[in-house]
């Protein structure tokens, strides 16, 4: 698309015109937009396809739907909500660019998003692996993990009735990567949690949010919820990843679904434990000063839970490194940037652009000097690892349970893969 063609009104419409209406603050109207580009400034992915968020919504209000519907551009905006946190009028275009992907016919959406989506619905995790392959690899890689000495009793129920915790899990890792669950473990394990995988919907990643899929959103939040209730469980607790915390949060209310328990994200229940001494981390292990900072998900920080869990983002990080090793990013927080690799962009079929708006991501990192990249978030994770690779950085990219487990002294040679020798 030329987006500086001229611009003929005659043919004007009004359907995403009657959205932007909708995405308005109460009692706002279009004149209220100041234009003043803070939505821009503040945008990783302005610039690409030539367009802005600003441009975005113009173009939607004076009725551009054919050339709106027609840009790859919001598979490349992340819905990430760094423009509306910059706004002084709360306009919401990540709300716009999410309904204009639901406009898009489903089957020319990106096929990655759309396959993920697909595998979820069936097999209740994204990677496609059935619930009988899920509950081996579990058992599979507990039993291993058991041999090690004083690891005996390690444990990693599957549908257990009653148990206070139910935990998700990225289906990356049981597929990829499968040692990559045993740090969670043993922390579960070490403070005595009472906990319990579902054998339903365990997969901790929701493609069908961006998607915008909303049937298939609701049926599988609805379903997940349906699954921990009939368990009994008190708590349903999302592992390290933003964008499942968010799809599980947003999708509760959106789809008004009744259930019983709380959810909560594994980053707030790190930090309880650290403070009733249940997790005794220091940093007594980091004699070298290695310098660390941290992605800030912004599922999981800007658009859920705010700056009170990326303080306890931090409480845990400085216990687990040192104060003194800690470097924040600027912005960061709620105010932080996008990685890029969100709202479905590592599955989606636009690498180059991806790159280029994690640009700004790796430029941050870079200024804080850190040696080790804490990502809380498997996209994350999978971003800022692409970025390093790509841009020629030096940093690593880890869990936070990687970190935790560290320095609790436990994390053994196979649960080494992101963090090399550090520590020994
Ligand atoms: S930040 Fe808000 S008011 Fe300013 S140009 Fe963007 S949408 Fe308009
Ligand atoms: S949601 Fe994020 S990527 Fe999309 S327009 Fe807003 S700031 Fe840019
Ligand atoms: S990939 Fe990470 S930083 Fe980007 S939108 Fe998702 S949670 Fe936020």
């Amino acid at each position: 698309m030329d987006v500086g063609m001229a611009i003929d009104l005659s043919e004007r419409k009004t359907e995403l015109l009657d959205k932007v209406k909708a995405i308005l603050p109460e009692g706002g109207n279009l004149d209220l937009c100041l234009t003043c580009g803070c939505c821009v400034s503040g945008c990783p992915a302005s610039g690409l396809e030539g367009l802005d968020p600003r441009k975005f919504l113009r173009m939607a209000v004076l009725g551009l739907d054919d050339e709106i519907l027609s840009t790859p551009w919001v598979w490349m905006c992340t819905i990430c909500s760094r423009c509306v946190y910059a706004c002084p009028m709360k306009i919401d275009i990540p709300k716009l660019v999410y309904e204009v992907r639901a406009m898009w016919p489903r089957d020319k959406r990106p096929t990655g998003i759309r396959r993920s989506c697909d595998f979820h619905v069936k097999t209740g995790g994204a990677m496609g692996i059935s619930k009988e392959d899920w509950i081996f690899v579990i058992n599979d890689v507990l039993e291993e993990f058991r041999q090690e000495p004083g690891w005996e009793d390690l444990q990693a129920p599957i549908d257990k009735e009653g148990a206070y915790y139910c935990l998700n899990q990225n289906s990356r890792e049981p597929v990829t990567e499968p040692e990559e669950m045993v740090p969670l473990w043993r922390i579960l394990h070490i403070v005595g949690a009472d906990w319990t995988y579902p054998s339903e919907m365990w997969g901790g990643e929701n493609y069908c949010m961006f998607l915008a899929d909303d049937k298939n959103w609701e049926y599988t939040v609805r379903t997940l919820a349906k699954k921990v209730d009939d368990l009994g469980c008190k708590v349903l607790v999302n592992t390290e990843c933003g964008h499942s915390f968010h799809a599980m949060y947003a999708g509760l209310k959106k789809f008004n679904i009744p259930h019983r328990f709380e959810f909560k994200s594994i980053i707030e229940l790190y930090a309880k434990w650290i403070r009733e001494g249940k997790l005794k981390v220091n940093a007594d292990w980091n004699k070298d000063g290695l310098k660390f900072t941290v992605q800030d998900p912004c599922k999981l920080v800007r658009q859920s839970l705010g700056d009170p869990i990326a303080e306890d983002l931090r409480f845990v990080i400085k216990k687990c490194v040192g104060e003194e090793n800690f470097v924040d990013m600027y912005p960061n927080k709620s105010d932080n940037y996008c990685c890029g690799g969100g709202s479905g962009a590592l599955q989606a079929p636009y690498s180059e652009e991806r790159r280029r708006y994690g640009r700004t991501k790796f430029n941050q990192i870079m200024e804080t000097g850190a040696d080790i990249v804490i990502t809380p978030c498997e996209n994350c994770l999978s971003q800022i690892l692409d970025l390093c690779e790509k841009y020629g950085g030096k940093y690593k990219t880890v869990h936070l349970w990687t970190v935790i487990c560290l320095s609790l002294g436990i994390l053994s040679e196979k649960e080494r893969a992101y963090i090399g020798n550090i520590g020994l």
